[in-house]
């Protein structure tokens, strides 16, 4: 499959004429165009459906908004030397690697026993591993020349949310809840990534920070996502190390105390639809409670949402965190400003809790292409989604004669007229190009033939079973795009 992503455009090595650099990807023609169906699809639930506002905020921050926030102290990885070559390692990796054990989360005394104990060495030289200190992972820099002013790039969208909180709080007329996104890029100079795609220092995120009052976490359409079945893997089980996963609706996870409250409820729901949205079968998702230990600095309670790979086992995909009042409270301690809200039920201001759903965007996009990828004997194919294909429909001449190309390519000029993402091919044999169609998900393949010259019908083929309607050429955008919508 990552063949296939890198040979067709999909994802591929960033600055590769240059040896590249780990943990840096390139959307190609084909992956950027998915990337932003993506997005678009995570704005209509968002944005669109819960009806969220959204904002842009710069990359770079000054150091002051990240010190209030806690990741100038908090934002790090437990990192170690290799004594004889020097090489630099995420001790976590390092010990799941060598003895399949997680030690996230676990104090960094233990871990130097951990190490030693159970004798983990540098994959490179076999060297032994110094002592384990912390790495703060964002990337630093200097805001203006002379380097006065320290600034990082952002390591989540969120911090540009809650320091505007006092705009936006106006902007939702005070009401409570109220919940503002953010979609771009976040930053994490990871030590040592060596998971291509999965661990990335820049990465695609989209973000949604739910403000609510702490005594009212109602969510106004919890009763329509209640039912929804969601698959836990509790704290508990984890620690006694049980892989058994509890099912519950979303309903009663709220009333057995599974689950902290009613928005955070609401949300792993949600998050559930959109995964499946996307085309990720339901069988592949699961929610896993954060440890204590492996929870960040701001949170009181973490579900990931998880996609089960084939080559890369469970990867996270979303984080939603109850991050109480922490980063509301600090601001407003760090920068002396009120960052309350009116309360008109209980007549007096209170600070905002939050519920955060985060969700990565490149992660799924792999998820999506992993789980679409069908090879059977005869064929291998993209199963995506149709709404999803990045080019929605191909356009050949059967034969290069006969007025067949001219003709085609009439064809294809209308279908980009009437809005679709169309390809021409006329190149390699007609089975040629429904192969190469094929393979990158192109779910129709318009096919112009002697007939057509006669009386002006193409043949569509389904991308799914191959099989060929005949239909007119006159209307065809709209014909192809009801199929791509499922109406007709
Ligand atoms: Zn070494």
């Amino acid at each position: 499959m990552m063949e296939l992503a890198k040979r067709r455009g999909f994802i591929w090595p960033s600055f590769e004429i240059y040896g590249g650099v780990a943990g840096f990807y390139d959307f190609g023609p084909l992956g950027a165009l998915l990337k932003n169906k993506i997005i678009q699809k995570w704005r209509e639930y968002y944005v669109i459906k819960e009806g969220f506002f959204e904002i842009d905020s710069p990359n770079v921050m000054p150091e002051e908004v990240l010190k209030a926030s806690g990741h100038v102290n908090h934002f790090v990885d437990a990192m170690v030397e290799c004594q004889k070559c020097g090489a630099a390692f995420r001790v976590v990796d390092l010990s799941r690697e060598q003895t399949g054990k997680d030690i996230e989360g676990m104090p960094k005394e233990e871990m130097n026993q951990f190490v030693k104990k159970h004798r983990v060495r540098c994959p490179n030289c076999s060297g032994e591993l110094g002592k384990i200190f912390d790495f703060n992972a964002m990337f630093r820099t200097a805001i203006g020349p002379g380097s006065q002013r320290v600034g990082y790039l952002r390591p989540e969208t969120a911090q540009g949310i809650f320091i505007d909180f006092k705009r936006l709080q106006r902007h939702a007329r005070g009401k409570l809840p109220f919940g503002v996104v953010q979609i771009g890029k976040g930053y994490r100079n990871e030590i040592s990534p060596r998971q291509g795609i999965i661990r990335l220092r820049e990465f695609t995120m989209a973000e949604a920070e739910v403000f609510f009052d702490p005594d009212d976490s109602h969510h106004p359409k919890f009763s329509e996502l209640a039912g929804e079945q969601l698959r836990l893997w509790l704290a508990g089980d984890q620690q006694h190390g049980k892989e058994k996963l509890t099912e519950v609706m979303a309903g009663e996870a709220v009333k057995q105390k599974l689950v902290c409250n009613e928005l955070m409820a609401y949300y792993l729901a949600l998050t559930k639809r959109f995964l499946l949205d996307l085309g990720i079968p339901g069988e592949a998702i699961r929610f896993r409670e954060q440890t204590p230990g492996q929870r960040a600095h701001y949170s009181s309670e973490t579900w990931d949402a998880e996609v089960s790979t084939e080559r890369f086992g469970w990867v996270e995909v979303a984080g939603l965190a109850y991050r109480t009042d922490y980063d509301l409270s600090r601001h407003a301690q760090f920068s002396k400003e009120d960052l309350t809200i009116f309360s008109a039920g209980k007549n007096k201001k209170v600070i905002c809790h939050v519920v955060e759903p985060s969700y990565g965007i490149d992660r799924p996009l792999y998820c999506m292409l992993e789980h679409s990828y069908v090879s059977e004997k005869k064929r291998k194919y993209l199963r995506l989604k149709k709404e999803f294909a990045p080019i929605e429909v191909g356009v050949f001449p059967l034969l290069n004669r006969d007025r067949m190309p001219e003709k085609a390519r009439e064809v294809h000029e209308a279908l980009r007229a009437g809005g679709l993402m169309a390809e021409y091919d006329d190149s390699g044999s007609i089975g040629r190009r429904y192969a190469r169609a094929d393979e990158i998900g192109t779910p129709y393949c318009v096919t112009i033939d002697h007939q057509t010259l006669e009386d002006d019908t193409v043949t569509i083929r389904n991308r799914d079973d191959t099989s060929q309607v005949r239909v007119g050429i006159s209307g065809l955008a709209n014909t192809i795009i009801d199929l791509i919508r499922g109406c007709s």
